[in-house]
């Protein structure tokens, strides 16, 4: 059965919440909640008629997480993190731009776990380097990669940050090259792309790894 994957840019600095629609029982799963991503769900899965089963964040970032406690309530979903990624999630910092609310992590999610929707299945990978608690999601069978802040087109999420490492990052990175070519890179930021359009740089980095 087909997977159909919707890209909602929210928030000020526009990061993407996506929407992973299993097409045979129309259930969801929404990846991150950026701030005053809310209604766009709600308006997008309404026009669907789709019924949301979880939420999956990404990684702590403020970015991501905005709404985490109002698509958990208004969807009425459970949401699942790395254990490291709690903290955050839990007591945002308040030095950003706008008001983060704290919101609960129900499920922890590490390497090699798997998370269904359907007949689908992703796996739980630990890509520690722009956050410790940064996870991503691989299908192999669909050929999709839901990565956040890890992998953009043309680079890596920001090493410059508190909990980011760039010794990490580059262990990430040479991970992500053994998977196949054609596999979709769903980004936290900007356009969607491939492993392939981006395994030159990525094995550069991955040679000092
Ligand atoms: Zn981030």
């Amino acid at each position: 059965m087909t997977l159909t994957i919707i890209q909602i840019p929210a928030g000020p600095i526009d990061t993407n919440t996506y929407l992973v629609i299993d097409d045979a029982a129309n259930d969801a799963l929404i990846i991150d909640a950026p701030p005053e991503s809310v209604e766009l769900l709600v308006a997008e899965t309404t026009k669907l008629g789709a019924t949301v089963r979880s939420l999956i964040v990404t990684h702590g970032h403020w970015d991501h997480i905005g709404a985490t406690a109002a698509v958990a309530s208004t969807f009425d979903v459970p949401v699942s993190a790395h254990s490291l990624a709690v903290d955050r999630i839990a007591k945002p910092e308040t030095r950003f731009p706008i008001e983060i609310p704290p919101a609960t992590v129900d499920h922890f999610i590490d390497e090699g776990d798997v998370v269904r929707l359907g007949s689908h299945v992703f796996t739980v990978m630990h890509l520690p380097g722009h956050d410790e608690g940064h996870i991503a999601l691989h299908s192999a069978a669909d050929a999709v990669f839901l990565g956040g802040d890890v992998l953009f087109p043309g680079g890596h999420g920001r090493t410059d940050i508190p909990g980011s490492d760039q010794a990490m990052m580059n262990r990430s990175i040479k991970r992500l090259l053994d998977l196949p070519d054609e596999v979709i890179v769903y980004p936290g930021h900007g356009e969607t792309t491939t492993i392939g359009a981006e395994r030159l740089w990525m094995t550069r980095l991955a040679g000092g790894a």
